[in-house]
């Protein structure tokens, strides 16, 4: 097995094995990676288009009790420090995304044992009886374990009961690498083993959701467990073919107990390059910026993304962790154009709603970005009081 014979099974559509994968990843020179890794993402999209959304990562809670040593964003149970979301500070963030012609909300949070699932149910069906348009893209696959815990229902219970509440889709966060030695060493596999993830997204699937699909790389793996990451998420794709989309990220060391230093650019590129190579089966692969600036961002196009994820109106988990890019919609486009492709707004199943909306229709810039709470706020939401909590910390705040 040489590098040239695995480069000509790529060129010729021809799937690759895990070990060829691996020779590839430790050998190839990187401008061949990108050459084969453009020319996938070519034969998937010949028409030069890349994709973005116009959403909102907001985090709905930072209180957690998985304590992942990678995370710099969680707060522990009664912590000064703990926050968790109002329907009206919601609210009022979804105006503010749909004013800059924003079509969903990317929400996730910590596993916070004050919040059952009733909450969740109540909290969809509010957004979706004053948006009815508007998409909920939510809950990570350890987020719909820890509510199946929590409330004591399989997992596929819960997502039903998620969907008929108004869950639109599931993002793949909490994958981290799908192999369950590199999870135990990073303190999450108590909240999801590799199989229980891939699980919950076979369910999601079967209920008829799409979801992404996603890997953070860099922390204590070796390049064979990234690529048994990558090759058991193309074995459920092609089971379900319910993956829209793959994004990779580089963990971000800063603030976290785990320590340690980030993945260069050059490793990143690798790593999304041999990815579009290894997921066949996968149409979208989007470019990390937010972790590695707008300009390794752009390169990715060249890489094999053909999408630059989203419009960054908040961010709170990477921010945690020392990064924080910023670009909004103007910029995105900017990116795009400029390495030579046209640029098209998109919703969660990749679907074009249009080209750039600041051409269409005057948008605020959002040149800043907002977290989810203003520094000092804390703020206790009323209809917290509604929920019975399983914290003695929450029962007491509950009380008082
Ligand atoms: S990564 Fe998620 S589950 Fe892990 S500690 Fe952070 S918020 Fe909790």
């Amino acid at each position: 097995m040489t590098i040239d014979t695995i480069a000509a099974k790529v060129t010729a559509g021809e799937r690759v094995s895990a070990d060829e994968a691996l020779v590839l990843y430790r050998h190839a020179p990187t401008p061949l990676l990108g050459r084969l890794a453009d020319a996938v993402r070519a034969r998937k999209h010949p028409e030069s288009i890349v994709t973005y959304i116009i959403d909102r990562n907001v985090n709905y809670t930072n209180v957690c009790v998985a304590k992942c040593t990678f995370c710099a964003f969680y707060r522990d149970v009664g912590s000064p420090e703990g926050y968790v979301l109002g329907f009206e500070e919601l609210f009022r963030k979804i105006d503010e995304t749909i004013a800059v012609g924003g079509v969903q909300l990317l929400l996730q949070g910590g596993h916070n044992p004050d919040l059952p699932l009733t909450w969740y149910e109540d909290l969809f069906r509010a957004v979706k009886q004053r948006y009815p348009e508007f998409k909920l893209h939510a809950l990570s696959p350890p987020e719909v374990i820890h509510l199946s815990r929590l409330s004591q229902l399989a997992v596929p219970a819960v997502i039903d009961r998620l969907i008929a509440a108004g869950l639109d889709s599931i993002p793949g966060g909490g994958a981290e690498i799908l192999v369950d030695r590199v999870r135990k060493a990073l303190h999450c596999y108590g909240k999801a083993t590799a199989d229980e993830w891939l699980d919950v997204m076979r369910h999601a699937h079967r209920a008829g959701l799409r979801t992404t699909a996603t890997m953070m790389y860099g922390t204590v793996e070796s390049d064979e467990e990234r690529v048994e990451h990558l090759i058991r998420l193309r074995a459920l794709q092609d089971e379900t073919s319910g993956f829209t989309a793959f994004i990779t990220w580089s963990y971000q060391p800063d603030h976290t107990e785990l320590g340690g230093r980030e993945a260069t650019g050059l490793d990143y590129l690798r790593t999304l390059a041999l990815s579009r190579i290894v997921l066949d089966n996968f149409d979208n692969l989007q470019a990390s910026w937010v972790t590695q600036g707008g300009k390794v961002g752009q390169l990715s196009l060249a890489y094999g993304a053909n999408d630059m994820g989203s419009v960054m109106i908040e961010e709170n988990v990477v921010r945690a962790a020392g990064a924080s890019y910023c670009m909004d919609e103007a910029e995105i486009v900017r990116n795009i154009e400029d390495a030579g492709f046209t640029a098209r707004r998109r919703n969660m199943h990749y679907e074009i709603l249009g080209g750039p909306m600041f051409r269409e229709r005057e948008v605020p810039r959002m040149l800043e970005l907002a977290t989810a709470r203003a520094e000092g706020d804390t703020s206790v939401p009323v209809e917290l009081a509604n929920y019975p909590a399983r914290s003695r910390a929450g029962k007491e705040a509950r009380t008082r």
